[in-house]
């Protein structure tokens, strides 16, 4: 049996509690290793058998998956974050269906979803966008021209754009094509979740800078729109910033910020004014929507 196994987007506690237990039961384990975390080849019992399948061919790796099927072996095929975005899964479970080998697939959590934690963002907010475009840069695999970066930014949806970090330069031109002002924010998400996680806010205009800068040539998602700049710093804080339980700017959830952060005050939609009570009437429950008295969607 072959389980396909998302690792998640770097950090070990990241996999899901079904992928660390099938990583336990694994006698083979085939990993992506230019991104998963090696930490996690620690969960394995002793004797398993380990492949990177960075040094490997796809005719390698199904060789693998087929030697340990013969042996009756248990297999983990562990890719970065959620198999299912740009894992090239497919052509391994055509081959493992041709070969009549049995197979299933373990969700992990993606590192657009890593991303979005490390920026402290909504992609979804509404009265700005409801839609999340994910989408590429064409390399060697070619992109449909219908879904040319100029034509999905076209959308003024949020964009997360993977796999394209080294071509920042041409990403800015292709989404200003789309209509994108260079005023529009962007963020680089470098290594989202793992200890050397490194987070750039920049304008559609400033990408390729802003990446030479930090030197940030691979491993990052840019995150375009403007559910990136929504984020209201200049507002007053809620009133909970003081409260015991949040004390040390940590709120109850253990977050580096305080999940209110001077939402409660922050415009709903385009103008409602500021949310009446916010926080200081329910200490500790400013992320209810409602609470804040500016009713769903307010909060990021
Ligand atoms: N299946 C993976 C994506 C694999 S494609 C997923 O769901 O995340 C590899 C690309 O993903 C990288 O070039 C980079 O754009 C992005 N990526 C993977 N892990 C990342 C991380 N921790 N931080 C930022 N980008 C990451």
């Amino acid at each position: 049996m072959v389980h396909i196994v998302g690792a998640g987007p770097g950090a070990v506690d990241l996999i899901t509690v079904r992928g660390y237990s099938l990583l336990q039961k694994a006698d083979v384990i085939i990993y992506a290793g230019s991104l998963v975390n090696k930490e996690l080849l620690e969960i394995a019992g002793e004797g398993a058998q380990l492949y990177d399948s960075a040094q490997m061919t796809l005719e390698e790796v199904m060789e693998t998956v087929e030697r340990a099927e013969k042996g009756g072996l248990v297999t983990v095929r562990l890719h970065t974050g959620d198999p299912c975005l740009y894992g090239a899964v497919r052509e391994q479970m055509d081959w493992m269906d041709s070969k009549g080998i049995r197979y299933d697939i373990c969700p992990g959590v993606s590192s657009f979803c890593g991303a979005a934690s490390a920026l402290e963002m909504e992609y979804t907010l509404p009265g700005i966008t409801q839609s999340v475009i994910i989408t590429r840069m064409a390399g060697r695999t070619p992109v449909p021209e219908r879904e040319s970066i100029r034509s999905m930014a076209a959308h003024r949806s949020t964009m997360v754009v993977f796999l394209s970090a080294g071509m920042l330069g041409e990403l800015s031109e292709e989404l200003k094509a789309g209509g994108c002002s260079p005023q529009t924010p962007a963020a680089i998400v470098y290594k989202a979740t793992w200890p050397d996680e490194k987070v750039v806010r920049c304008t559609v205009g400033t990408l390729a800078q802003a990446a030479d800068q930090e030197q940030i040539r691979k491993t990052a998602l840019i995150v375009v729109g403007e559910s990136v700049g929504r984020r209201d710093t200049s507002a007053p804080s809620c009133t909970i910033l003081n409260s015991p339980r949040n004390s040390g700017g940590k709120n109850q959830f253990g977050s580096r910020r305080h999940v209110c952060g001077g939402y409660g005050t922050r415009k709903q939609g385009a103008d409602d004014g500021p949310g009446p009570g916010c926080a200081g009437t329910v200490p500790g429950d400013c992320r209810v929507y409602g609470v804040c008295g500016s009713g769903p969607g307010v909060f990021s």
